[in-house]
């Protein structure tokens, strides 16, 4: 068996987490503008158009005008663990990863909060308040945000 080193920016051809039958259907989605960034290695994340707050990914109403259009531009790639776990789940077939695996909840710092596993295998979840760089792994054709590397402030 061969390694092939990716470099940070390109995702592995495979990813480590989930089978690619598990991948999102991207086109004509509402998330269709999240995928199209994360194609090109950028974070898009939805802010209402009125008063320019930050939505969540499928949020249609804002909570902060009532406003019902969004925009979606390209935030920065990074944000601090807001809540982390670490997922115990067996499923052949759909799931690859035969070890527990993080799934972290992160606040990035447009305001946003997004759910997301890591880019490379880790048998451990990352700290609460611990600063996060996005980065992308890919799922069969999609490319999807996940974290990419932790760090711990002393
Ligand atoms: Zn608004």
């Amino acid at each position: 068996m061969t390694a092939v080193t990716n470099p940070a920016t390109e995702p592995a051809s495979q990813d480590w987490l989930l089978e690619p039958v598990l991948a999102p259907t991207v086109t004509g989605d509402v998330l269709a503008p999240y995928y199209e960034a994360a194609a090109r290695g950028e974070l898009a994340m939805p802010f209402c158009s009125r008063c320019d707050l930050a939505l969540e990914l499928e949020q249609r109403v804002c909570d902060g005008c009532g406003g019902t259009e969004s925009q979606w531009r390209t935030v920065e790639v990074a944000g601090t663990v807001h809540a982390a776990t670490l997922m115990h789940r067996r499923e052949p077939g759909l799931v690859r990863a035969k070890e527990p695996y993080p799934v972290v909840d992160v606040e990035l710092r447009s305001g946003h909060r997004i759910v997301m596993t890591t880019v490379h295998p880790s048998a451990s979840a990352p700290p609460v308040g611990a600063s996060v760089r996005i980065g992308f792994r890919r799922l069969g054709d999609v490319v999807l945000p996940a974290v990419e590397s932790v760090e711990v402030s002393q």
